[in-house]
């Protein structure tokens, strides 16, 4: 362990840089690993092996210490501060100089504090341009784009507690929460379970989640809008609807229902690849629960439909009144530890801090006020969304920042992407080790893990929490914070709107731009949390969206027809269904677990999960090595043959860069979210390698 870390199992707590739940974490030197901290997410203590080897990391060798630089030669050297900033400040420079700011991308971090990245897109706006995102793009901007126009917010609409004591039935949607968010599960979802809800678990594959299930619609990728649809249509036939929530909180009945006369459940039930009978059931114990709530994941975000996959489940919740009450909702499960807070600090090109639109000048005169600077300083247009971004390297982008995210892991289509940051006049990548895309790199800034910051992140359950120094940066490895404060200073003409006196100042900045925090106080926050909404003069944050009326601020919400639209991949006679997820002992692009040896001991490779009666007509066995391939490139993997996964479709996970998933996903994008289509690749099993 780093021999600089300063406090003991004693110590106050920080925040798992993991998944987005939250837990809080302390280290235990007897261990030398982290252990457990009773904090609000995790009362009881309890973390998941991930957490446990969040320390792994902190001294890791492969850390990087020193900035570095590419030479003339093209190899990367080590480089003073100095000399790597003035490299950024030049190149991005002469960028903006030469095509206007525009043409630089910030890729913000959702695995990164409210701070940092509240200052990274502060940057990016006095520079004159919106082109800043992070990777919530990736993975719930659909969600959230569905849920904000719907319902006025893009968050999990009741707490995590009060799904625990409150609901009574359980419609998990693409998630497998028992795996990708493992103390949800334990601490939230098996104690209703175990009260008396009923699970409904919607997803292509049986997995741990499914093991307590009552009810399992292994649901054929990128057909979710016909099952959901097929489930509305048994709610009106059945005269479940509840007619006095949909009487005063709902409009646009009459044309929704007019809209589902033609949905046919066993025909919506074929084309979906699930029983009819079950879809019934998993209606009827939906729509006459008391309360219900629906917790979705990226099954259903991640389609080049994924809004309107979102706007199916709020169409369910409406008809049956379940929003706007303890137990029920809509609760999307977000997967970096800050990914929601990464969105409501503003590091989305098209939205200020607080979610106000870039294009709303009111908003962007009250952004800059705070900022000290003319309203006219603040661009107006949207910015590029990521995928976008790269899209546009070597065309009309020619810088890019990318602070802690690792997108030649993460994007989709990878040799595409690969190629796109190669047109690059100038990446610079802030991060704590050589990832994938620091290759590609020609300025290196070292910057700080989550053991050795502190500022806030906010969980999957709206809740802001603290994180707290445990460990001093290695080497030259410096804060992220003051490196970003730094480039502020360096790269745009308002260097004191940079200068803070550490996290706690920058806080105070933001919430006073971003109403959802207005009320918090970082003093107020402790060891403990304050949940968003918590507006100016109250005394505690909301546990239940929507009660009187939603949070767009009107008492209504509007049923809104969504049809079924293909997959963007047409799949072959001889291709199956590539779809892609997490598991347990892994961390998105893998940057960070993949260098734990514990986890690495519990799982180090990856396999290809295939039905027996897929491998049988191809001759492949369990244990085999298969190439894997469409026109995007190929991959080779281990096959794990097992009847968890449906007939025609293939499993592997995106967190190793061998194999590396994502030289196969395809690059449609949502029309609305921008969110890649990484759920339905159409692959071919070409051969068994010896
Ligand atoms: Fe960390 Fe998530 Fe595991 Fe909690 S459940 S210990 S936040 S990875």
């Amino acid at each position: 362990m780093n021999d600089t870390l300063r406090n003991t199992r004693t110590s106050v707590p920080s925040i798992c840089p993991f998944c987005g739940v939250g837990c809080s974490l302390q280290f235990d030197a007897e261990r030398d690993s982290a252990t457990g901290w009773r904090g609000p997410v995790n009362s009881r203590g309890e973390v998941c092996p991930k957490g446990v080897a969040a320390f792994d990391v902190v001294d890791h060798a492969e850390r990087l210490t020193t900035p570095l630089v590419r030479d003339d030669d093209g190899d990367l050297r080590e480089a003073t501060w100095e000399e790597a900033v003035s490299r950024v400040e030049t190149a991005f420079g002469d960028v903006v100089r030469r095509h206007g700011p525009d043409a630089l991308a910030f890729f913000a971090s959702s695995n990164c504090t409210n701070e940092e990245n509240y200052v990274l897109q502060k940057l990016a706006r006095l520079l004159g341009t919106n082109a800043v995102d992070n990777c919530a793009r990736l993975c719930h901007s659909s969600t959230v784009a569905a849920m904000r126009e719907r319902l006025g917010a893009g968050a999990m609409t009741n707490s995590l507690a009060d799904v625990r004591d409150e609901t009574d039935c359980l419609l998990v949607v693409g998630a497998n929460p028992a795996e990708q968010h493992p103390i949800v599960f334990r601490s939230y979802l098996l104690p209703a379970i175990r009260r008396g809800a009923t699970l409904i678990h919607v997803d292509p594959r049986t997995n741990a989640t499914t093991d307590a299930a009552t009810l399992h619609l292994p649901v054929r990728p990128g057909y979710d809008i016909p099952l959901l649809n097929a489930m509305a249509r048994v709610v009106l036939d059945e005269g479940l609807v509840d007619d006095a929530f949909v009487s005063t909180r709902v409009t646009g009945f009459e044309a929704f229902r007019t809209a589902l006369d033609d949905v046919d459940v066993a025909a919506n039930a074929e084309l979906a690849g699930v029983d009819p009978a079950a879809i019934r059931e998993a209606a009827r114990a939906y729509a006459s629960a008391e309360s219900a709530t629906i917790v979705t994941g990226m099954g259903m975000s991640q389609h080049h439909y994924g809004t309107d996959n979102v706007h199916a489940l709020v169409n369910l919740a409406l008809l049956t009144g379940n929003l706007g009450k303890p137990g029920a909702g809509i609760n999307p499960l977000r997967g970096q530890n800050n990914v929601q807070g990464a969105g409501d600090v503003g590091a989305l090109p098209d939205l200020l801090p607080g979610y106000a639109e870039v294009t709303d000048p009111d908003a962007r005169a009250r952004v800059a006020e705070v900022w000290g600077v003319d309203a006219d300083t603040l661009p107006e247009l949207p910015g590029r969304t990521e995928v976008e971004a790269t899209h546009a390297f070597g065309e009309s982008v020619f810088g890019a920042l990318v602070f802690g995210e690792n997108p030649l892991v993460t994007e989709p289509n990878l040799n595409r992407v690969r190629e796109q940051f190669e047109r690059l006049d100038c990446l610079v990548v802030l991060d704590i080790f050589p990832t994938e895309t620091v290759e590609l790199a020609d300025v290196v800034l070292p910057g700080s893990s989550w053991a050795e910051k502190a500022g806030t992140v906010t969980n999957t359950d709206r809740q802001v929490m603290r994180m707290r120094p445990l460990a001093d940066t290695p080497g030259d490895a410096r804060l992220d914070l003051d490196v970003l404060c730094e480039l502020g200073r360096r790269l745009t003409e308002h260097p004191g709107q940079f200068e803070y006196d550490g996290p706690e100042a920058v806080f105070e900045e933001l919430r006073r731009v971003t109403p959802q925090y207005a009320g918090m106080s970082y003093d107020g926050i402790g060891t403990g949390s304050q949940r968003w909404p918590f507006p100016a003069g109250a005394t505690e944050g909301t546990a239940v969206l929507h009660v009187d009326h939603f949070a767009s601020g009107s008492q209504t919400a509007e049923l809104r027809p969504v049809a079924h639209v293909d997959p963007a991949d047409d799949v072959g006679d001889d291709e199956l269904v590539l779809t892609t997820g997490r598991v347990l002992q892994q961390f998105n692009s893998g940057a960070v677990t993949r260098r734990s040896g514990m986890l690495m001991r519990l799982r180090g490779a990856d396999v290809l999960q295939m039905h027996p009666d897929d491998a049988a007509v191809r001759g492949i066995d369990d244990g085999d090595t298969v190439v894997v391939s469409n026109a995007r490139g190929e991959v080779t993997v281990e096959v794990e043959v097992t009847p968890a996964i449906r007939p025609g479709t293939v499993f592997t996970t995106f967190h190793y860069a061998t194999p590396l998933a994502n030289l196969l996903t395809g690059d449609a994008l949502d029309p609305v979210a921008k969110i890649p289509e990484y759920k339905h690749t159409a692959v071919r099993i070409a051969g068994v390698r010896p």
